[in-house]
């Protein structure tokens, strides 16, 4: 069996950003010249997440409304891990929501995607460098 591991690296502009991925894991897939395996992706942060969807404008916008209804950036005060001296209470909880990891087959060296499935990296507390793992595992 062989493996192959990467990082992503990310530095959005915005506190929360959502952004498509795919076409980097696919890229990643490809150096790893392994045809039947899984690929795991993973962020590496946890006010961030990896999750698969669809890429639409709408949803991704109706995801952040809802995330900040759920879990709303302000008041800060309103979360007690805020009294650590950080204003980030929200984005652990939105990366909750929206998960840690995705697992996708590769099947004849591609990602075994359905139809309207895209890996996307979601910020919750972005403006700093922040990275996600790739490791694909095969043959
Ligand atoms: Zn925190």
């Amino acid at each position: 069996m062989r493996s192959h591991r990467k990082y992503l690296w990310f530095e959005t502009p915005n506190r929360r950003d959502y952004i498509n991925i795919t076409g980097e894991v696919r890229k990643v897939l490809k150096e790893s010249g392994i045809r039947e395996g899984l690929c795991l992706v993973n962020a590496m942060h946890i006010t961030a997440s990896v999750y698969i969807n669809d890429d639409e404008q709408g949803l991704i916008r109706d995801y952040d409304e809802w995330l900040e209804t759920l879990a709303p950036h302000e008041p800060i005060s309103r979360y007690r891990h805020n009294r650590t001296g950080e204003d980030n209470g929200d984005a652990h909880h939105k990366r909750q929501i929206m998960g840690r990891e995705v697992v996708v087959a590769v099947t004849d060296g591609k990602l075994d995607l359905g139809p309207w499935e895209q890996i996307f990296y979601g910020e919750f507390d972005g403006r700093r460098k922040k990275r996600v793992l790739v490791k694909i595992i095969g043959e």
